[in-house]
């Protein structure tokens, strides 16, 4: 077994869309960023990473290089998940939390963890989404920015 955890923030701007987990949510704002700043997708895609021990997102896809930009959260776990299958490690499950004070997520929460299923190709009784608001607390709760949290852990494959 292996165990890695991600973390990402992303800021809130206007003119952007806004995808969680490879679910467009309508909003006023989406996250900003070199790719479509799907923050929950870019913490599972660094839990995936740290548990196989190589390193990060910004290691693999540096926002410097232009074939990059405007890349999905899929396309980048697309890549994790290859690197998962030469270390000839699967997934166990994945737990996450998404902590935003804005928009209120609550109504697209199954579609994001059905979303993240289907793009990690487990079952989704392999992940889990939760979400949380800071209570107005800090930049988070000023509805400056989303902020994701995720935990991996990985087995040998057929183990
Ligand atoms: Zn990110």
């Amino acid at each position: 077994m292996r165990i890695g955890q991600g973390y990402d923030v992303h800021r809130l701007v206007e003119g952007r869309r806004l995808v969680l987990g490879g679910v467009e949510i309508p909003h006023a704002k989406g996250l900003e960023g070199h790719s479509d700043a799907d923050v929950l997708a870019h913490a599972v895609a660094d839990a995936l990473l740290g548990a196989l021990g190589q390193g990060d997102l910004g290691t693999h896809f540096p926002s410097s290089e232009a074939r990059w930009r405007g890349a999905s959260g899929e396309t980048l776990l697309d890549a994790v998940l290859e690197r998962m299958e030469r270390a000839v490690l699967e997934i166990e499950n994945v737990d996450s939390v998404v902590v935003a004070q804005e928009p209120r997520l609550a109504p697209h929460r199954e579609a994001i963890q059905a979303s993240l299923a289907r793009m990690l190709r487990i079952e989704p009784e392999r992940v889990n989404v939760k979400l949380k608001s800071t209570d107005g607390l800090g930049a988070i709760g000023r509805g400056e920015g989303i902020e994701a949290r995720a935990v991996a852990l990985l087995r040998e494959r057929g183990g």
